[in-house]
């Protein structure tokens, strides 16, 4: 029988079954006093984006962690409060490629889990746009400020989870198509938030 398996952040030992290793959960950051991200109702979060959540959200899109998908949403169903019973989840999708390369989103895995927990539909709502050519726009800077549409006419009050935010413009990007499309109230649920200023 094995009793330990690889803790996700720093690879040592953890108990198995158990993601995380008590060291490293001891060094877990809480999240960031930030404004909620414009075109937002309102946003919850986990925890900030220092050096064991950089760790565990790399092990997380890259190395298949796919038992950190059911730690976080634990982690979130116990700081959030569930949403009111008529609420949609849904998440902001990474591009294509993304996809493809790893084979799952994250995002999409974290708000079926998330909505799972809560007994509350989950349903893709948003697409990445390939937008126009964005001549002058570096690789970074597309990618920092996705566009999105929606897939069909989406409910009037949208759940949006994401597994990090930086700062916040792919959230708003995200709830403007939400809203484009008949929302009227988006609010979102994050793993991870940065304090730093690039990024998504
Ligand atoms: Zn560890």
């Amino acid at each position: 029988m094995l009793l330990t398996s690889p803790c996700a952040a720093c690879g040592g030992l953890a108990p198995a079954g158990v993601a995380v290793c008590g060291r490293c959960t001891a060094e877990l950051s809480p999240p960031p006093s930030l404004s909620v991200p414009l075109g937002l109702d309102a946003c919850s979060t986990l925890l900030g984006y220092d050096d064991v959540e950089r760790s565990l959200i790399t092990a997380l899109k890259n190395r298949q962690r796919r038992d950190l998908v059911g730690w976080l949403a634990a982690g979130l169903a116990a700081e959030v409060s569930e949403p009111a019973v008529g609420v949609v989840v849904t998440w902001a999708p990474t591009s294509p490629e993304r996809r493809r390369r790893r084979g799952f989103d994250q995002a999409e895995l974290l708000a079926r889990a998330l909505a799972r927990r809560w007994g509350r539909p989950c349903r893709p709502l948003l697409r990445r746009e390939p937008g126009p050519p964005q001549a002058g726009r570096s690789r970074i800077e597309r990618r920092a400020h996705p566009g999105f549409a929606a897939l069909r006419p989406v409910p009037r009050r949208v759940l949006l989870v994401d597994d990090v935010a930086t700062t916040g413009a792919t959230l708003t990007a995200a709830a403007r198509a939400l809203r484009r499309a008949g929302a009227a109230e988006v609010t979102a649920v994050v793993a991870a938030r940065a304090s730093g200023r690039s990024g998504h």
